[in-house]
Formats: structure tokens, C-alpha cells, sequence
């Protein structure tokens, strides 16, 4: 039998740069062992397309309840009316609202995508800023942080039939109530996309914006720590705007809608594998431990945000509420890119990142983003994250002197051998 050793050695080394460094992209995670087996299953094999109790394929009985299963596990976590668990990814759950929405050319409006933003929000390289017309909101320039009333005049003005609130680097917590006096003033739905700190939702360490927005989208990966997938929730079902009727007369409910406009609307049969996956995450998710690892995953970037700002660092807003921090390089003399180079010489994975009101491209960016989510789940607590703090500094200072950066990274491998990763993991 022909055995791919070119792929599998491709993993064994992607393994050992996961083990050896530290991972300290915001919207990275490390999946447990079961989640893992979940998704190198034998329900990658089986065609389901449809949902569950009406598929178009027969041999649907077992993934119908594993489908069920992650569904009501869904709910349940974040107190949802409604879940669907089909969207391969955050960006495709974002497409499929906007698809049960809105028509081409309709406006939506979002966070800049250079204040924090997501792509899918409205970007004009995404289908989002293709297909639809495009306006935004930001923070403010003196503080970093959304101001209410300016979002509110903004939002007047433009007049959006979507507006969308939640972001990729805004590292405060969002007030999800006011977002939803300003959508209703606009005559506009709300969507909040909480794909970055949907697992601190989840455990109420943040707002809830489940009361508050018509729709919720969130990836399934970041700090919800589960396969990359896609998730779309209601706090409330509702019955349609638009006066759509069932065959039978009713009035189709917006969950039927959405429903759609996943399967068949922007996707074909859904992954059961990464469904079950997401199934298992969601029941992590509901246990205790996790409530103690995202409170942890906090505590971490508090003491992170804390030891940059004591060095000098300008953090976007002051500080952090969630798992995340946007730092503004510019006192530091040296880019988002030549950051991420240095530091990922030394063995520290981070993102470039634009900054608010940045005069540089964003292949080049002013910032870079640094996240908790996956070195928790390795076990680093807050005095870890001085320590790492100290050799981000270390490395931005000695950025191009590649002698120095070689020593920071045995430093840090050597650092990290104290808490191990994947011991269970077989390839
Ligand atoms: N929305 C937000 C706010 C995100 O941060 C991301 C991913 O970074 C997405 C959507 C898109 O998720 P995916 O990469 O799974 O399409």
C-alpha cells in the first residue's frame, strides 16, 4: 500500500514547531484529544445533506443525532433559542445571514476593519464588500475605545439594514444592549459576531449578547478551544420580515431562513465529523474546568497587557477585558511585520496587525496581536506571562540581531518543555 510519508512528515514538523514555541496568535487553540478523534473519524465518510429528521441521502439515523446532539449542546451553552451547527466557517455563518437577509447591493455596516474588525464585515476584497454595500464605524482615536454615541450618530447617517457589532482585535468588552438601541432607532437587524471571545460568552465573564441581537455567528475554534468550524445562533426564533409562508400557509420562522440559507444557500453537505467535534467541544465547554481555564485565559492576558504596558508598550484602549491585546508599535520604532519576523526568529508566534488610524499598509501594519487562548490550554499561568512579556521585549529590541533572537528561542523551547503538548497524539 502506497504510504504518504512526504504528508505525515509535513505534520510531524508542523507538530514540533506547535511544541517547541509559544503560540500567542488571539484566534489560535490548541483541541483536546477527544475533539481531535471526533474529526479523524469515520463520519467524514457519510453525505448528510439537509438537516436533521430531513435529509437528502438515506443512512442519515447516527449523524441525525450527532447533529442533535451538538445542536442542543449548543443551546444549552450559550442559552440559544436556536443553533445551527453546519457552517464549515465563521466567515461562511456570516455569509449565510447576510444571505437570509439581505439583497445585493443592500448596506451593511461594521467595525473597521483596520480598528479591529473582521474581512467579512464588509471589506471590499471580501464578499461582503462585493456583494454588498459597505459602511463602518471605529473606535476613537484618543482612547481606542467605541464610543456610543458616535457609533449611534454614524449608524443614523448611513442607515444600514444589517449592523454588525464584534470584532478580531478589539480587546473591551461590547455593550451589546446599546448596540441594539442604536439598530432599533436605524430600523436596522442586529448581528453580533463573537467568533474571538465567544468561549468567555459562553461562561459569562462577558456581556451576553444573546438577549440583544437578532443573530449571533461565532467561529468554533478560538477561545471556544473546538474543530475550526462555524456556528449561528437566536437568543429568540422570530417570524420572518419578509412574509415568506411554509407550503402549508404559515409564516416561515427566521431560523427556517437560516436554516436555507447555510444548506442550500452558501454550502453543500455538512461536515459530520467536525459536527461531532464541535459536539464534544461544546460539552467540554459546559464543565467547570473550562470555566476555570477561560478565567484563567484572562487572568493571563491581564498580567500579559500589565507587564508590556509596565515596559512601555502602547496597548490599543489601555488594556484588555477578553483574551486579547492590540499593540501599537510606533514608540517602538520597528513595524507589525518586522515584529512578527523577529519574534517568530525567537520562537514567539504573534500577528501583525493594523492599528487604528495606521499609516501603513496592511502588509506591513503598525501593530501586532497577542492572544491567551492557546498557551492556557498549555498550562502558563500569569507569571508565565511576565516571563514571555519580557522576552517579546527582548526580541523587538534585539530585532536585527538574529544571534541574539537564536538564543531567546532556546530560551523559550527549553521554557516550554515544562508543559507538555499532545503526549496522547499518535502521528
Ligand atoms: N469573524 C471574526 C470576528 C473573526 O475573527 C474571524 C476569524 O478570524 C471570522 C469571522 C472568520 O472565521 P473563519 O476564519 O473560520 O472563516
Amino acid at each position: 500500500m502506497w504510504k504518504d510519508d512526504y504528508l505525515f512528515d509535513l505534520i510531524k514538523k508542523e507538530k514540533r514547531r506547535q511544541t517547541d514555541g509559544v503560540e500567542l496568535i488571539a484566534s489560535e487553540n490548541f483541541a483536546s484529544e477527544q475533539v481531535m478523534k471526533a474529526m479523524g473519524s469515520v463520519l467524514t465518510n457519510k453525505y448528510a445533506e439537509g438537516f436533521p429528521g430531513r435529509r437528502y441521502y438515506g443512512g442519515c439515523e447516527v449523524v441525525d443525532e450527532v447533529e442533535t446532539e451538538a445542536i442542543n449542546r449548543a443551546k444549552l451553552l450559550f442559552g440559544a433559542q436556536y443553533a445551527c451547527v453546519q457552517p464549515h466557517s465563521g466567515s461562511q455563518a456570516n455569509a449565510a445571514v447576510y444571505l437570509a437577509l439581505l439583497k445585493p447591493g443592500d448596506k451593511i455596516m461594521g467595525f473597521d476593519l483596520s480598528h479591529g474588525g473582521h474581512l467579512t464585515h464588509g471589506s471590499p476584497v471580501s464578499f461582503s464588500g462585493k456583494l454588498y454595500q459597505a459602511a463602518f464605524y471605529g473606535v476613537e482615536k484618543e482612547t481606542g475605545l467605541i464610543d456610543y454615541e458616535n457609533v449611534r450618530k454614524r449608524v443614523l447617517e448611513e442607515k444600514p439594514k444589517l449592523l454588525i457589532c464584534g470584532a478580531s482585535a478589539y480587546s473591551r468588552d461590547i455593550n451589546y444592549a446599546k448596540f441594539r438601541e442604536i439598530a432599533d432607532e436605524a430600523g436596522a437587524f442586529l448581528l453580533a459576531d463573537i467568533s474571538h471571545p465567544s468561549g468567555l460568552i459562553a461562561k459569562g465573564v462577558l456581556n451576553d449578547p444573546l438577549p440583544h441581537c437578532h443573530f449571533v455567528t461565532t467561529t468554533t475554534h478560538k477561545t471556544l478551544r473546538g474543530p475550526r468550524g462555524g456556528l449561528i445562533l437566536m437568543g429568540n426564533d422570530f417570524e420572518n420580515p419578509f412574509g415568506l409562508k411554509t407550503p402549508k400557509g404559515e409564516i416561515r420562522m427566521m431560523s427556517s431562513l437560516i436554516d436555507a440559507a447555510v444548506f442550500p444557500g452558501v454550502q453543500g453537505g455538512p461536515l459530520e465529523h467536525i459536527i461531532a467535534a464541535k459536539a464534544v467541544a461544546f460539552g467540554e465547554a459546559l464543565t467547570d474546568n473550562f470555566m476555570a481555564y477561560i478565567l484563567q485565559v484572562q487572568k493571563n492576558a491581564r498580567a500579559m497587557a500589565g507587564a508590556l504596558l509596565d515596559m512601555n508598550y502602547q496597548i490599543i484602549s489601555g488594556g484588555t477585558d477578553n483574551h486579547l491585546m492590540l499593540i501599537d508599535l510606533r514608540n517602538k520604532n520597528i513595524t507589525g511585520k518586522a515584529a512578527e519576523t523577529a519574534l517568530g526568529k525567537a520562537g514567539i508566534t504573534v500577528n501583525k496587525n493594523m492599528v487604528p488610524f495606521d499609516d501603513k499598509s496592511p502588509f506591513v501594519t503598525s501593530g501586532i496581536r497577542i492572544g491567551t487562548p492557546a498557551i492556557t490550554t498549555r498550562g502558563l499561568d500569569e507569571k508565565d506571562c511576565i516571563q514571555l512579556a519580557y522576552w517579546i521585549n527582548e526580541a523587538i529590541i534585539h530585532h536585527d540581531k538574529d544571534n541574539q533572537l537564536a538564543k531567546i528561542q532556546k530560551e523559550v523551547k527549553k521554557f516550554m518543555k515544562q508543559f507538555p503538548l499532545f503526549h496522547w497524539h499518535k502521528i
